[in-house]
């Protein structure tokens, strides 16, 4: 049997089957997944082979190839990673301007790693109801940035349900992370696109987790309208992500468009004299902010050089 994941709790994963059953699902025992040294081989959203058995349940026994897949390292600093999801279609970053402020490095950092997984996102202003005239026109600065940098921006409020409107289209027959600080109306979101999600996911992991430890899944929840949302509390971005120096001039869009006419192939974009970024920055064609993104970015690796290769 066929079906895709669409719930991890740790051991056992809730497979939808192809012709829409709900399996509960474990990984057979010495199941490995070439190349990847992963607490979780299996994710949501993966698409996999099963063998059922007597009682109901099933075995996973292969994953289809996915198309893309999002990891975060453990925080316990071993060399294992976590896969969060597989074959996600669009990312949106939920983020306020405000009560709590998403800082512009947060957003670049995720901006950066979401077009190393080759994943489009769309940026969700959130709590728009809230705002002040000042908050508001900094809000629109940041629409306009990232709208001329190629990002589609939404403004919404998940208290009121403005702009939702605008939202349902952009999931219809996709599959979407949604991620943010926390803070910033996730849950609300969730209500309000699929209502009364967040009530049915507490008395499920209840149910499910009776003795257990709290562990951190994930999940995919399916958009009455159309297009399923990935949910993964706890997990507020893609985490950290091992980049080369080389290739993360090409995860800033806008840095990557001015790099090319840098003197130097391999120009970091930092001192180097002829280099067309540091001139466009200068010039105002880059933002001050995106800059210091990437520079941030840029130091992390420095810091990481006499780590343990991950
Ligand atoms: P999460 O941590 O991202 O899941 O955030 P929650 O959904 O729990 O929201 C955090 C707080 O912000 C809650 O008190 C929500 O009621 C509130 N909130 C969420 N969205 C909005 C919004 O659009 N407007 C206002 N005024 N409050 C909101
Ligand atoms: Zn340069």
């Amino acid at each position: 049997m066929h079906g895709l994941v669409i719930k991890n709790t740790g051991s056992w994963y809730t497979v939808k089957t192809d012709d829409g059953k709900i399996i509960d699902s474990k990984i057979k025992g010495n199941f490995r997944l070439k190349g990847i040294r992963t607490t979780n081989p299996v994710a949501v959203g993966d698409y996999v082979e099963l063998i059922t058995n007597q009682e109901g349940t099933a075995f996973i026994s292969a994953i289809d190839d996915r198309r893309n897949y999002i990891i975060r390292k453990s925080p316990n600093l071993s060399k294992q990673s976590q896969i969060i999801a597989a074959n996600l279609d669009l990312a949106m970053l939920i983020v306020t301007v405000n009560y709590p402020t998403t800082s512009t490095t947060f957003i670049d950092r995720f901006l950066a790693v979401a077009e190393a997984y080759r994943v489009p996102v769309v940026l969700v202003f959130n709590k728009n109801d809230l705002l002040s005239e000042e908050e508001r026109h900094y809000q629109e600065m940041m629409m306009t940035l990232y709208d001329t940098i190629g990002y589609q921006c939404v403004a919404v409020s998940a208290e009121t349900g403005e702009g939702i409107d605008t939202l349902l289209p952009l999931l219809q027959s996709k599959v979407t992370l949604l991620s943010g600080n926390s803070g910033v109306g996730k849950s609300t979101l969730i209500n309000r696109l699929i209502p009364g999600a967040k009530q049915r996911t507490a008395e499920i992991s209840d149910a499910h987790n009776t003795g257990m430890h709290t562990t951190t899944f994930s999940e995919m929840l399916e958009v009455p309208s159309g297009g399923y949302v990935i949910d993964t509390p706890g997990v507020k971005g893609f985490g950290t992500f091992d980049v080369e120096k080389e290739e993360l001039t090409s995860y800033f869009k806008e840095i990557f468009h001015f790099s090319k006419d840098c003197r130097f192939s391999n120009c970091t974009h930092t001192h180097e004299p002829g280099c067309a970024v540091l001139k466009a920055v200068e010039d105002h064609y880059i933002a001050a902010s995106r800059y210091q993104s990437y520079l941030s970015m840029l130091e992390d690796k420095d810091e990481n050089k006499y780590r343990e290769a991950f």
